[in-house]
């Protein structure tokens, strides 16, 4: 795989993980699940697990910065636009704007690729999806 795709797919998983987890309906979901924790406790569960995806974005970004900076920049851009960096093509269709994509795209498998139509960065998941493998 292509290793700046790699590293933007992660994160994008981090950041939406990061928005999930920050919400007051995931501390309602979590706080059920683990009745015997009073509510400041999982709070500061909570603040250790986000300062925990902060580092692992930063590493990722920074590695990201050494393949070549225009990639975070892009990504930051689109997240901004459209509220996640990076989408999928799926049945030839690209996710963050509906438009059917060249169908030259289809067989790219782990490589990155942009929207001819919207300019967001695109991946073709693998089609048979192993159990682990989510790629
Ligand atoms: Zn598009």
């Amino acid at each position: 795989m292509d290793p700046a795709l790699e590293k933007l797919i992660r994160l994008h998983d981090l950041e939406k993980m990061e928005e999930e987890i920050s919400s007051e309906e995931y501390m309602k979901i979590i706080s059920k699940l683990r009745q015997e924790e009073d509510e400041e406790e999982l709070k500061k569960m909570r603040d250790e697990a986000l300062e925990a995806i902060r580092r692992e974005k930063e590493k990722i970004i920074k590695e990201l910065n050494k393949i070549n900076p225009t990639y975070y920049n892009r990504y930051r851009m689109f997240k901004n636009a459209y509220g996640h960096g990076i989408a999928q093509v799926v049945e030839g269709i690209c996710l963050n704007c509906f438009s059917r994509v060249p169908t030259s795209f289809i067989t790219q498998h782990g490589k990155l690729l942009r929207c001819p139509n919207c300019g967001i960065f695109l991946y073709v998941p693998k089609g048979k999806k192993t159990e682990g493998e989510r790629l």
